[in-house]
């Protein structure tokens, strides 16, 4: 099969960090399942690994690419109730579902956690095999290409908005990076939940699609120098909550000051950069600031159930489809902004 195989960054990045090859199809063992892939998102999380910024958990040779849509090709022995040609998402956290995170309902803190495109090779190609307990049925009503998002982005935000920050309708939620895929689908959601939005983002025609998606006022950091003054202007002291997704330390820190006293910030970017905050700020404001990682596979019926009912518009959020071919110019792209959500179709 064809597959986008990553052999380290090296001087790779960013002409051609990943090389199109052929290698042998993939068979599931027990327990597991070959699924055909439909689409697989482009994610920043990636080019953190790309560029050398942070070390892939296997390492390389390995194919990236952990948000995929496809059908089930094969089932491994031991696989119930999945069949051959059934639509399917593999969710981008596989918990073991039975250590003391996962029987406690924090499956995304699992220590066993499987990521595939991350702990083993992913969906960059036309086949991928997964754990069966992350294969996960689609329903028939969504669509199967643009539906790769809900594996990663949209379980995502899910979590950051409902489990973490505890979002509440008349809650005000300023979304910093709201010009990218994650923060997109975290101004949807949060708006379905009947908040007011906030997004914060650089480049306007993005900005204009957070507005257009919920967005109830937008400002550009290309524009406004102190961001966090503004929030704090136009919601009379500071946002509810605050959702980072860019994990940009000076916007962590400007989310930080955006918050009102007693409100939440909660950091869904990934970076490993460190950010810095003022410990009078944190304890005299009380200020709740946390990490949200993944989402819980419990939470999947739920967020699923939320994309069909409109709360999302995924097809919005696509703004581009990739050959695998191309996936190198698809990430180059990325890294300058020009993308929303890129999905690559192998
Ligand atoms: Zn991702
Ligand atoms: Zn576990």
């Amino acid at each position: 099969m064809k597959a986008a195989v990553f052999r380290g960054p090296g001087d790779s990045w960013p002409e051609r960090p990943m090389a199109i090859e052929e290698v042998p199809e993939p068979a599931p063992a027990p327990g597991e399942v070959l699924v055909k892939v439909s689409a697989c998102g482009l994610c920043r999380t990636d080019l953190e690994y790309l560029k050398g910024e942070g070390p892939t958990p296997k390492p390389p040779p390995i194919i990236l690419g952990h948000e995929p849509s496809g059908t089930v090709a094969e089932t491994g022995d031991g696989v119930s109730g999945l069949k051959v040609g059934q639509r399917v998402l593999v969710t981008t956290p596989i918990p073991c579902l039975t250590c003391d995170f996962c029987r406690n309902g924090r499956e995304n803190l699992c220590p066993n956690m499987v990521i595939v495109g991350a702990n083993r090779d992913g969906a960059f190609a036309e086949y991928v095999v997964a754990p069966a307990t992350g294969v996960y049925p689609l329903p028939d009503s969504l669509p199967l290409e643009e539906s790769c998002l809900i594996t990663d982005a949209v379980g995502t935000s899910y979590h950051a908005l409902y489990n973490r920050a505890g979002v509440k309708p008349g809650d005000t939620v300023a979304i910093f990076g709201a010009s990218g895929g994650l923060g997109l689908i975290c101004t949807q959601l949060a708006a379905a939940a009947g908040a007011t939005v906030i997004g914060i983002g650089r480049k306007k025609w993005k900005l204009a699609k957070a507005r257009e998606l919920g967005a109830s006022a937008v400002i550009s950091t290309e524009e406004v120098d102190r961001v966090e003054r503004v929030v704090r202007e136009k919601t009379g002291g500071g946002v509810d909550i605050a959702i980072d997704v860019t994990g940009v330390p000076r916007m962590i820190e400007s989310a930080c000051r955006a918050t009102r006293p007693g409100g939440k910030v909660v950091v869904v970017g990934f970076s490993f950069q460190k950010f810095q905050l003022n410990v009078n700020r944190l304890m005299w404001l009380e200020l709740n600031v946390m990490g949200a990682k993944n989402y819980n596979a419990s939470d999947m019926p739920r967020i699923l159930e939320l994309v069909q009912q409109g709360a999302v518009n995924l097809s919005q959020v696509v703004s581009h489809h990739f050959k695998l071919e191309e996936i190198n110019e698809a990430y180059q792209m990325l890294d300058r902004g020009e993308v929303l959500r890129g999905i690559v179709i192998p």
